[in-house]
């Protein structure tokens, strides 16, 4: 990228509570962080024994596309894995959750093409609203909130923890979903997210709904949704995503 390249965005709403626009190319850069552990890259991590799995890398009946939460998919599955088709639109479980513990694992394209928003880019959306962004950020300078692992739009990660592109990567996300209790009000969603074993977010609190350009804020949803992964036009691969719901202490 040309060093006087202008990142993200000025013109933008500030966000409540911050010096900064939505996407401010200012905002500063979280620090990069070489993750530890690269026991990862031959093959994908074993789920716990009580995970519910939504993709173990063949079967992908589970998932619909993101568009009318009916159609098949025609993403590529293969190898282990399934691969963004651009144009195929964002996909999405047919298995509906709310609190959670979710684990995915993600891969860049090897191939580096674009820069910025346009390298890798794909994303987890938690209940269909909430992106985690996914993106090749290994050397690529985009705006803050936009950074792998960043709540899109709203918080940028506390590190950059990029693997170098096609290499696979891992995401434990932790979920509380919001709660909507009445006459408007709203229990915010939080969530806690693990790149590579690196923490990007600490129980950090949402402000609504993932927005493009607008500050984000919240109207009443369902209390539990999918999975839906991006397509953002970019061949990005994922292999073995799961989740266990959240329980309580004490069950009997
Ligand atoms: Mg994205």
């Amino acid at each position: 990228m040309a060093e006087d390249k202008k990142l993200g965005f000025d013109d933008t709403p500030l966000i409540p509570g911050t010096k900064w626009h939505v996407h401010d190319g200012q905002r500063p850069q979280p620090p990069v962080v070489t993750p530890g552990c690269e026991s990862t890259q031959d093959s994908p991590g074993a789920a716990p024994s009580d995970a519910i799995i939504l993709f173990d890398g063949k079967d992908a009946s589970g998932w619909v596309k993101a568009s009318d939460r009916v159609s098949p998919i025609t993403w590529k599955v293969a190898d282990g894995c399934m691969e963004v088709t651009p144009k195929g639109g964002g996909i999405a479980t047919k298995e509906h959750f709310g609190d959670c513990q979710l684990h995915l694992e993600w891969a860049s394209p090897a191939e580096v093409s674009g820069d910025d928003q346009g390298r890798g880019n794909s994303g987890a959306f938690l209940m269909g609203l909430y992106e985690i962004q996914i993106l090749d950020c290994y050397d690529n300078l985009t705006y803050a909130d936009g950074t792998t692992g960043g709540v899109y739009g709203q918080c940028p990660p506390l590190a950059n923890a990029c693997r170098e592109p096609g290499q696979w990567q891992t995401y434990d996300i932790i979920w509380v979903a919001p709660r909507f209790i009445g006459d408007g009000r709203v229990i915010p969603a939080r969530v806690t997210v693990l790149h590579n074993g690196v923490l990007l977010h600490h129980d950090r609190v949402l402000m609504g709904p993932t927005q493009y350009r607008q500050v984000a804020s919240y109207q009443p949803h369902a209390e539990t949704g999918p999975l839906v992964l991006q397509d953002h036009g970019d061949p990005v691969r994922f292999r073995n995503i799961w989740y266990r719901p959240i329980g309580g202490y004490d069950r009997t």
